[in-house]
């Protein structure tokens, strides 16, 4: 309901907050400024007459005021700061680092015509049980590494949930996507974790090339029937699928 307040105070904050040192003398200089007026203001409504030292009535108001001011900038550029790191923490999944479901699917929403694959890791629950959870995660980092090893820092890397993971490039040629693919479904091998023996986890991978405008569930679910049909044809593959923005339309959303 108060969204229009949060927007109006949002576009004040981001004119008044200082953003570099040279902005400061400016901000305090422009917020001592308002502050003398007001008392200017004030002392016409309370005595009916500007005062007569204007000169001097700024400067006193200028200097009392400022030490208020700077108290104020600075909790407020604090603020911004936290405002700043909760964002983008939230846009974050914890363990990789990589962005989180939420916050892939909104960047995924927004994007060129590209090509996104959806990753499985294959039979990772065996890590788990043979090696531990903790080994299992590290395993997770590595794969998060390698795959932004892969892309450019501008496309998006994202994990899902669980072992599965998301990769869409913007702009990327049939060939070029093709090779991407087949290097996800390589997976990860991790020496580090596992000294005596180095393990190694494939991926299954389900790929789709996007059209020009492309509706984002839609293309999750045929990215997801594809990658299912990595799994059932014997994992550590890449198998593509169409998009048809027809299927946008069913409501049943069930893919042929
Ligand atoms: P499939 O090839 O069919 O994908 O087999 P899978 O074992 O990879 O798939 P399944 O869905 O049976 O198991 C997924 C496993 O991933 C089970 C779960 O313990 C593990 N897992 C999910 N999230 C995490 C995590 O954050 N850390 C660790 N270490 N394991 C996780
Ligand atoms: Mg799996
Ligand atoms: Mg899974």
């Amino acid at each position: 309901m108060m969204d229009w307040f949060d927007d109006i105070l949002d576009a004040v904050l981001g004119f008044v907050i200082p953003r570099k040192w040279w902005h400061w003398p400016i901000s305090v200089g422009i917020w001592g400024m308002v502050i003398s007026i007001m008392g200017v203001l004030m002392e016409i409504v309370a005595h009916g007459h500007v005062p007569q030292t204007m000169g001097q009535h700024l400067s006193v108001t200028v200097t009392m005021s400022s030490p208020f001011v700077v108290f104020a900038l600075l909790l407020l550029v604090r603020l911004n700061r936290q405002r700043h790191e909760a964002t983008l923490m939230a846009a974050k999944d914890p363990l990789t680092g990589l962005l989180n479901r939420r916050a892939f699917l909104d960047h995924l929403s927004i994007q060129a015509p590209g090509v996104l694959f959806l990753i499985d890791l294959d039979h990772f629950k065996s890590v788990n049980d043979n090696y531990g959870h903790p080994a299992g995660d590290q395993l997770l980092c590595a794969m998060a590494d390698v795959m932004l090893g892969l892309v450019r820092s501008t496309d998006l890397v994202g994990r899902l949930g669980g072992e599965e993971f998301a990769v869409f490039v913007p702009g990327l040629s049939m060939v070029d996507a093709q090779a991407l693919g087949e290097r996800l479904a390589q997976g990860v091998q991790n020496d580090d974790t596992f000294p005596q023996q180095p393990v190694t986890v494939t991926a299954s991978v389900g790929a789709i090339k996007t059209g020009r405008s492309y509706d984002v569930t839609t293309l999750l679910k045929i990215a997801d029937r594809a990658l299912y049909q990595a799994k059932e044809a014997g994992r550590a593959r890449l198998v593509w699928r169409s998009y048809r923005p027809e299927l946008a339309m069913n409501k049943a959303g069930t893919p042929a």
